[in-house]
């Protein structure tokens, strides 16, 4: 956006490669290529910043699984999300109408759903009537909402699955707009990935800024903004006490304390794997789909996310899983497979929870052990570590209740801006929150070029 506004454009990235929540590399075996962090990309489809860039002419290709998302069952079924919202409704038994009613009308309405889950909440709204639709049943709690909209455990434990990719209790709001955003997605553009790894969209976005004469410097930590002299615009992709601590005296004592205050939510516990074959799903629908959500149903997903919030670590804890070379077989050597799965668990956490990740693996894939070549494993601890917006291991970039995303960072007009001219925070901390779907950056930069102007 800067860079395209005619700007001369430095980014300085800290790690030895860019990407940050979006690399790829091979953890396990040789020839074995993992997602670090974001493995599926359904914002990337749905971004209007994605969609202003023109990445394809980079190389960058979206792979879609006919299916987006499984979510297989004790019975040996699994609920599958479709891309069409009849025929996933066609799957949810006595929830069939109800399904269709709900999703029918979000899909319909995108673009007020677009708007709310891409931009800041504090806005004034350019289609209040289907927002307020979206409203009534996305600010409510997931568990709420599965219970009232639905009879059955299939459609509860599919919105269930959904909702926990906002790391809240569901029994906390809006964890229901995190599962509706995810399923409309679903519908509307699918749940994609990158041909050839995560990492594809950070060099073609790399790319494109060299295209229009920006730079990136790789293995440059920022460890004072005093380091950057005096340039036009400062545009910090960090957590809110990074930026206190990077900017030091510039910033008045009250907004910084406010920036040190700000709350993550729960940490993550990744295991990416090396198979010698693919995933052995008891449900045979599991194959068709890119990701898949172990967890069972509404009340133990639900059980397993309060569990972090607590400082407890859920026994049966609710995975989300990714089986990319079903589709992106040249992810690794011809007949092996990979997969990227990771549960919540409390902020900062030591706890090695590989084991019971592998069970819940186990429980729907019979034989899974036996396919694992390698694993890597990764903790809070090591996400933070390698790259330090990962604060405890929260991978959403802060606490995604209602306050976090009103208040993210502080309650602000424009939330992009510091106090301090030409300083402007854009990481997930900032709305609409983490993802990979560009919008923190993009809106900073417009908030930015606006007050240059
Ligand atoms: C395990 C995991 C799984 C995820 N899965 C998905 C998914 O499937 N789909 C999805 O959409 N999202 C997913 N996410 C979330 C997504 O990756 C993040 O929300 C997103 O990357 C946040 O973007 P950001 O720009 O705020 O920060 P980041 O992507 O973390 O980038 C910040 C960059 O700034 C650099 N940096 C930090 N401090 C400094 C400094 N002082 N000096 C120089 N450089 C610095 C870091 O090295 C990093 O490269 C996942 C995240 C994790 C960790």
């Amino acid at each position: 956006m800067l860079a395209r506004a005619g700007l001369a454009v430095v980014v300085r990235e800290g790690a030895e490669e860019p990407g940050g929540g979006v690399r790829s590399g091979e953890l396990t075996l040789p020839g074995f290529v993992h997602d670090v962090c974001s493995a599926i990309h359904p914002l990337v489809a749905a971004s209007p910043f994605f969609r202003s860039v023109p990445l394809a002419e980079h190389g960058l290709e979206l792979v879609e699984p006919p299916a987006p998302l499984a979510h297989p069952l004790d019975d040996g079924s699994a609920v599958v999300l479709e891309r069409s919202p009849a025929a996933t409704a066609a799957g949810l038994g006595e929830d069939e109408p109800a399904y269709e009613r709900l999703l029918g009308a979000l899909v319909r309405d995108w673009e007020a759903v677009e708007e709310a889950a891409l931009a800041p909440l504090v806005r004034v709204p350019r289609h209040p009537v289907a927002l307020g639709r979206f409203g009534l049943s996305a600010l409510r709690t997931a568990d709420g909402l599965a219970r009232s909209a639905f009879e059955g455990e299939r459609a509860r434990a599919l919105l269930a699955g959904c909702a926990a990719h906002s790391m809240l209790p569901l029994e906390r709001r809006p964890s229901a707009a995190f599962g509706l955003v995810l399923l409309a997605l679903g519908h509307r553009v699918g749940w994609p990935f990158p041909r050839g790894g995560a990492g594809e969209i950070a060099r073609a976005l790399v790319a494109e800024l060299g295209r229009l004469g920006g730079v990136v410097e790789t293995g440059a930590p920022v460890a004072s903004l005093a380091e950057l002299g005096s340039p036009r615009l400062i545009l910090c992709d960090v957590g809110p006490p990074a930026l206190a601590r990077l900017a030091g005296e510039r910033l008045p004592e009250r907004y910084a304390r406010r920036l040190e205050r700000y709350r993550y939510g729960p940490g993550a516990f990744k295991v990416d794997y090396a198979l010698d074959g693919p995933i052995p799903w008891t449900a045979p629908e599991c194959a068709r789909a890119g990701t898949v959500h172990l967890g069972g149903t509404l009340a133990e997903i639900a059980a397993s996310e309060r569990a972090p919030w607590r400082g407890e670590h859920a026994e049966r804890p609710f995975v989300l899983l990714a089986q990319h070379t079903l589709f992106d077989p040249a992810r690794a050597p011809e007949g092996k497979h990979t997969a990227w799965a990771y549960c919540h668990v409390p902020r900062g956490s030591p706890v090695d929870m590989a084991e019971p990740i592998e069970a819940q693996i186990e429980r729907f894939a019979p034989g899974f052990r036996e396919r694992v070549l390698a694993r890597h494993v990764m903790g809070p601890a090591k996400l933070e570590a390698e790259n330090p917006n990962l604060v405890g291991g929260d991978l959403n970039g802060g606490a995604a209740d209602l306050r976090g995303l009103l208040a993210r960072p502080v309650a602000r007009p424009v939330p992009y801006r510091t106090p301090v001219r030409g300083l402007y925070l854009c990481s997930a901390a900032t709305p609409p929150g983490g993802g990979v779907h560009g919008m923190c950056g993009y809106l900073a930069a417009r908030a930015a070029l606006n007050d240059a102007s």
